[in-house]
């Protein structure tokens, strides 16, 4: 397999690294956990990245999940371009922010009141402010390979890039902010049970990843599910579903709607905005009505609801609603779910493929992974190989074990067999 020419992404790399720590505006972009220099991207279209040296990827990173319509997808483009000839940003409120927020909760059935903000981390950070605010209690419970955005009190045992690059429990944390969160296995409802009966009248929520992609795909139990609801409704806690990866990928409900979980509060990212700065955060309106200035519990943003990211999401979210790509997702996750393990399996691979709906991952070990312990027995060092073995066929993968593939409704069974093929060859290779 020829090597790639990655002259002019090195350039550009060797100026960024003089500029930005080391040399990217959010890690895992770094390619740091596949050692290597990162491609730099001259543009996308549908399911393919094109590099400034002239390379094209099909790729299955998609932003990190928000661009479940392709790159560059024409009414949304479209929305966005129109919202700018009339206006950048206000600070005032807008129509467009009550059509994006009357989608929200027409999609999610557990959303009666949301609020917009401009990043998954703000949702979750301003979700755990609400849920102490509303219950007046001050812990919250987490759970190890969960992430939930760089929030302080949340880069407790946190997944996704803080996994990958060694850094679960970050420097410039307190002591003291992380005492208040309480960290647990997922899938364990047995520690569940005992955390709440030990602290249950301290805590005010526990949020957690209602699939987990920021270990790799993760499902959670039945078990697990009914101890979460259970647990926090004795307890008088708020269950927090974080759907910032989940939400209008798993269903247009999210993962609530798909495996049934009512949650007290929802966070949202990604999707919600189209390829565009949005969060939000949502659920019941007697929580809802605690946020300032109904309430007292302070949250705001100068770019909240801003007019080109609402209309970008609210053009995403109708569209999902009105031509719902799920069962053909789900269909082509199924294609390359099959074709990864026979792949892994013709090449004698310790392997596991984990999927829900779009969302896959194929991890380097021999048995189902359910919790962050079983999944950091991964064999790291061969997805490396694997991933530029990958990126060499021309297919751009996240760059982590630790992460899950997304599939667009832009991406053709084609593609999908093309990425298969390319696995074959990629595996036989590293194996
Ligand atoms: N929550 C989950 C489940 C996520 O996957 C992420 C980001 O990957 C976040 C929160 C943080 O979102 P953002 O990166 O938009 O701050």
């Amino acid at each position: 397999m020829t090597n790639l020419n990655l002259a002019a992404s090195h350039d550009a790399f060797a100026r960024a690294k003089q500029l930005m720590p080391g040399g990217v505006n959010s890690p895992a972009r770094a390619f740091g956990a596949v050692g290597g220099e990162p491609v730099f991207i001259a543009s996308a279209k549908g399911a393919q990245l094109f590099d400034i040296d002239g390379n094209a990827y099909l790729d299955y990173v998609g932003s990190w999940g928000p661009m479940i319509l392709g790159h560059a997808y024409p009414p949304v483009v479209d929305a966005v371009r129109s919202a700018a000839v009339g206006g950048t940003s206000f600070g005032a409120p807008t129509v467009g922010e009550n059509e994006l927020a009357s989608l929200i909760i027409e999609c999610v059935p557990s959303v009666e009141r949301v609020r917009l903000v401009n990043s998954g981390t703000e949702a979750t950070m301003s979700a755990l402010r609400l849920a102490r605010g509303f219950t007046g209690r001050p812990l919250v419970v987490k759970f190890a390979g969960n992430y939930h955005g760089h929030v302080d009190s949340l880069l407790v045992a946190a997944g996704s890039a803080a996994a990958t690059l060694g850094a679960p429990n970050s420097p410039g944390v307190t002591p003291r902010a992380a005492a208040d969160t309480l960290v647990l296995p997922y899938n364990d409802p047995a520690a569940l049970v005992a955390v709440f009966a030990e602290h249950g009248p301290q805590i005010a929520a526990v949020i957690f990843e209602p699939v987990c992609g920021n270990m790799g795909v993760v499902v959670p139990t039945k078990e697990f599910r009914d101890a979460l609801a259970t647990q926090t409704k004795q307890h008088g806690a708020l269950l927090i579903c974080d759907e910032v990866m989940t939400g209008f990928r798993l269903s247009l409900g999210g993962a609530q709607q798909l495996l049934g979980i009512t949650p007290d509060l929802t966070t949202l990212g990604k999707i919600v905005g189209g390829g565009l700065p949005v969060g939000a955060y949502g659920g019941r309106s007697d929580v809802m009505a605690h946020v300032l200035p109904e309430g007292k519990v302070f949250q705001a943003g100068t770019l909240s609801g801003n007019p080109l990211a609402t209309a970008a999401g609210a053009t995403t979210l109708r569209t999902l609603r009105d031509e719902p790509p799920y069962a053909r997702l789900d269909a082509l996750g199924e294609q390359l779910q099959t074709g990864l393990d026979q792949a892994a399996t013709a090449v004698g691979l310790p392997h596991h493929v984990a999927r829900v709906g779009s969302m896959v991952t194929l991890f380097f070990v021999d048995e189902e992974v359910t919790s962050w312990d079983v999944a950091a027995r991964c064999d790291t060092a061969l997805f490396a190989k694997y991933f530029w073995a990958m990126l060499r066929r021309g297919v751009y993968l996240p760059c982590s074990q630790y992460e899950a593939l997304f599939i667009s409704a832009a991406h053709t069974e084609s593609d999908i067999q093309r990425t298969i093929d390319a696995a074959r060859e990629s595996l036989a290779e590293v194996a």
